[in-house]
């Protein structure tokens, strides 16, 4: 490594700066003390703030690296196998999520500051559709541990959870209530967001691990507590929320005053009857849009011949291009502007010529004579901690309805369950999601706080780390600042058929004679994610993100067939290779080419492996820093590891 020329007996310190020194007081400083530095690089990992904002904890520059070839599969396996495989770690569901989910990755995307975010959900998507066509499924365990775990709920949480356990080699047995499994994505989210043939077959492969199921079968009424801990060696409640709220404002309890929730499980269900001409839909978040949507879609219909009970199949419905002069309003508090609900689900309701209303809250439902809703009366109104204020002296003012639809949020239903209800009904979670006061009790999703589907299948796949703990009687593992699934070096290194040496670590720490893995890595994934101003943005030229062909839903009301295409392959790796790495190498050559000194080397190619790509010579290394400032990717640090 570099050493002082004026006094090479002067004993080396890693340590030049103070406690609390946090920048570079003066360039010059930043390179050089008295001629000569101890700064040469060293190679830190850190977590992608893509990663970061997954609330499943994806490793998404692990599954990108290998959808552009960074990475490759080893011998007979094809790389869309080797990504499907790599993003199934975290999350089992990719075809589900490339079309649900909002993506938070996106919106956290370094290359934000560069053109535009990574298309993350469009490959996820492209990995999903693509396993479910090649029929790519999950292996059993090796190990089977012989513990029986309870799996209360089969919604989303519940299935993650179910699928980390058997992955773990416990034996999950899902308790469901309804006779399919799925949760929202079944009963809640409309099939034109997410195909039947997606969902079954991504909920397929998890029960074909060898997870049990038990349908039909409400816990708290069919099957009591005592029975679970009778049966079970543990337990994890994902039993979602599944009552509707409504507002409490005078005549909300008017007969065709409903919930959304009820509402869309009836549409999924295939059966809806007598969906009048004109709705009002209270709201203004996700929710409140499929059910705009569906309403829009079912508005106007022929209602069938007078006193036949009415059935409306989504298929049926589907065929029918025409409203019929049916007139669909969803209203919000928020100014819509700032609507919750994302860009692309409000777009969809625009298309559907829906009528909305921002910044008014309703402040009662009009009656007629027979004490049915004939509409609501609203007021302007501000919003302030999330409450609407009414703007004094704004003329209240009223829309005409014959439904009125309640999509305002959601609470548990924990009749029966009345141990575990926190008084809000909700059960409460550690940070490992255990219910504090109830051992081998685990719980995960929106029983816990009405989220997202990320969500709440990385609360499931915490919850089966914390379960796998208990079963073990171990003490669990107290969680990383970012508990995300990470790359991992050594893994990364067998996978690439090579295995770590016996070495010295204090005899060769801070010198390239290391040769077990990359002398000087440092992992600081699991506390530091990395922003784009260590990355050297310059790099990377703009180009365009490859967007997936999407319809608008009045498109795919008249004529059927899905909302979002899948990328094609090509397009699929393209926009992977606009993912700059963020946070590990990339294999760029910037440091080797750029390097004055000839100090940073190419590994050979036989000890080559993710992460480990160059070395640095270091008694060649003069401290420059110039490695540290061409690395795109924010790689290289400079101070050997401080
Ligand atoms: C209309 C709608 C649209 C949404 N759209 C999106 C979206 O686009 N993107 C997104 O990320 N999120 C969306 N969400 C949110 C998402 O659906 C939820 O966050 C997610 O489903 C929560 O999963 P969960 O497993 O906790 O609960 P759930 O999905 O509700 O599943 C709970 C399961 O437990 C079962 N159960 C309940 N009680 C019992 C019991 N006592 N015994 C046995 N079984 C029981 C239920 O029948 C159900 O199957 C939407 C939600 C709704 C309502
Ligand atoms: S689950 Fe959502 S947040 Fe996570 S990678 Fe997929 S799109 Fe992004
Ligand atoms: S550029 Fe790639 S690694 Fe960086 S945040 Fe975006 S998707 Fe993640």
């Amino acid at each position: 490594m570099a050493s002082s020329v004026q006094d090479p007996g002067a004993k080396s310190t890693f340590r030049r700066y103070r406690e609390g020194d946090a920048t570079w007081r003066s360039w010059r400083e930043a390179i050089f003390q008295a001629g000569q530095s101890h700064k040469c690089p060293t190679y830190v990992q850190r977590t992608p703030p893509c990663q970061g904002s997954c609330p499943s904890g994806e490793d998404i520059r692990g599954w990108l690296d290998i959808v552009r070839g960074l990475d490759t599969p080893s011998a007979g396996q094809a790389w869309q196998e080797y990504a499907f495989r790599r993003l199934t770690r975290a999350n089992p569901f990719p075809a589900v999520m490339g079309r649900v989910c909002p993506a938070p990755c996106e919106k956290g995307c370094n290359r934000n500051e560069r053109d535009d975010h990574v298309g993350i959900n469009a490959v996820e998507q492209f990995i999903g559709d693509t396993a479910l066509a090649a029929g790519y499924r999950f292996d059993p365990p090796v190990d089977e541990t012989g513990k029986k775990v309870a799996v209360v709920g089969g919604g989303p949480a519940g299935l993650s959870c179910a699928y980390q356990l058997r992955r773990l080699g416990h034996r999950p047995t899902i308790i469901e209530e309804k006779p399919e499994l799925g949760g929202m994505l079944r009963y809640g989210v409309p099939r034109y967001r997410v195909p039947a043939a997606v969902l079954d077959g991504e909920v397929r492969r998890i029960l074909e691990m060898g997870v049990e199921v038990r349908a039909n079968c409400r816990v708290g009424r069919d099957l009591g507590l005592d029975e679970l801990a009778r049966d079970y060696d543990a337990v994890f409640w994902g039993i979602g929320t599944r009552l509707g709220r409504k507002l409490p404002i005078p005549g909300a309890d008017a007969p065709n005053c409903v919930d959304g929730i009820e509402f869309l499980r009836a549409f999924n269900a295939g059966l809806l009857s007598a969906v009048p001409k004109r709705i009002i839909v209270i709201g203004g978040g996700d929710t409140s849009i499929d059910v705009t949507t569906v309403a829009r879609k079912l508005a106007g219909q022929d209602p069938g011949a007078p006193g036949k009970p009415l059935t409306y199949t989504a298929d049926m419905v589907t065929a029918q291009a025409a409203f019929g002069g049916a007139r669909v309003a969803l209203t919000t508090i928020f100014p819509l502007e700032n609507i919750q609900a994302s860009p692309r689900e409000v777009a969809d309701a625009r298309s559907l010529n829906v009528d909305l209303h921002g910044g008014v809250m309703p402040v009662r439902i009009l009656l007629d004579g027979d004490g049915n809703a004939r509409g609501v009366r609203y007021a302007p109104c501000r919003v302030e901690k999330n409450q609407p204020v009414r703007i004094d002296g704004g003329a209240e003012f009223e829309v005409d309805g014959d439904l009125v639809i309640f999509a305002v949020g959601q609470k548990g239903d924990l009749t029966g369950l009345e141990a575990l209800n926190n008084g809000r009904d909700a059960i409460s979670a550690d940070a490992l999601f255990e219910v504090p006061g109830h051992p081998g009790h685990f719980v995960g999703g929106d029983i816990v706080t009405p989220h997202l589907l990320t969500s709440a299948i990385g609360h499931g796949s915490i919850a089966a780390e914390g379960i796998d703990a208990y079963l073990a009687g171990a003490q669990p593992a107290k969680r990383p600042k970012v508990d995300k699934h990470q790359f991992d070096l050594l893994r990364a290194l067998h996978h690439a058929g090579l295995e770590l040496t016996d070495y010295a670590h204090d005899a060769v720490r801070g010198t390239c004679d290391a040769g077990f893995a990359v002398h000087n890595f440092d992992d600081r994934a699991e506390r530091e994610i990395i922003k784009s101003s260590d990355l050297f943005l310059g790099h990377y030229a703009p180009e365009p993100r490859i967007e997936r062909k999407e319809r608008r839903l009045a498109e795919v009301f008249a004529v059927g067939g899905e909302r979002i295409e899948t990328l094609l392959a090509e397009q699929a790796v393209a926009e992977a290779k606009r993912c700059m790495s963020c946070g590990l190498c990339v294999e760029c050559d910037n440091c080797v080419v750029y390097c004055p000194q000839k100090a940073v080397k190419k590994v050979p190619k036989a000890q080559h492996a993710i992460g480990r790509y160059v070395f640095t010579d270091y008694s060649r290394c003069i401290g420059c820093h110039v490695c540290h400032d061409v690395c795109p990717t924010g790689y290289i640090e400079m101070g050997l590891g401080e």
